[in-house]
């Protein structure tokens, strides 16, 4: 046969053999979830209305855990399960050793806004896009089982936390500790609920558990 035709014929052969995997489930029979919490320790992050951040994102990031192991199925890993330090770098690396399947860090806001909003990286793919819109959307709705929440947008930032995990991450910021109407639902264990429920529901429609 010719170049051209031992081309084509392995061309063909390739497509073939690329097909099952194109078909099969993207993700390893148990998916690994990374679970952030943001701050912690000597970092406490915003600070307002009688409420730190790095206790609320641990308290939303225990409970999305909790939800997630109920509905089995998954595994599940945490950057802190307490309130000690942890770098952004050790929280990537460890994440990126473990080879989780998704990263998601939680985060409350501050600076005068109302309301949640949530990033990834800019110029993620299909596959952190669709993760990102899994999680925004089932958050806002958990949150509004509770309360009227602003809706701020599904947003691309250049944090270290997206920018260096070597899977599909994405962050979220979970309402305005230093805006009281905000605050007030922070304060109330239904809205922290509600808010995890929101991101175990997400994070399970994006791996289809
Ligand atoms: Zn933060």
């Amino acid at each position: 046969m010719t170049f051209i035709q031992r081309r084509t014929l392995l061309a063909a052969a390739a497509g073939v053999a690329a097909a099952p995997f194109a078909a099969s489930p993207a993700f390893a029979a148990v998916p690994k979830v990374y679970i952030d919490p943001g701050h912690g320790g000597t970092d406490p992050g915003a600070s307002a209305n009688g409420l730190t951040e790095k206790h609320l994102t641990l308290a939303i990031a225990l409970q999305t855990r909790d939800f997630l192991l109920a509905r089995g199925n998954v595994a599940v890993r945490m950057s802190r399960t307490s309130d000690i330090t942890r770098s952004l770098t050790w929280r990537t690396d460890d994440a990126n050793a473990w080879g989780a399947t998704i990263f998601v860090s939680i985060h409350i806001n501050a600076g005068g806004g109302t309301g949640f909003e949530s990033y990834r990286y800019p110029g993620t793919g299909a596959t952190t896009q669709r993760l990102h819109s899994n999680v925004h959307s089932r958050v806002l709705s958990g949150m509004r089982t509770i309360a009227a929440v602003t809706d701020r947008g599904q947003k691309t930032a250049n944090f270290h936390v997206l920018r260096e995990t070597a899977m599909p991450a994405v962050l979220t910021e979970n309402l305005f500790v230093d805006r009281v109407a905000d605050a007030n639902l922070l304060k109330r264990a239904d809205f922290i609920t509600a808010t995890a429920r929101g991101h175990a529901n997400g994070i399970a429609l994006f791996l289809g558990i």
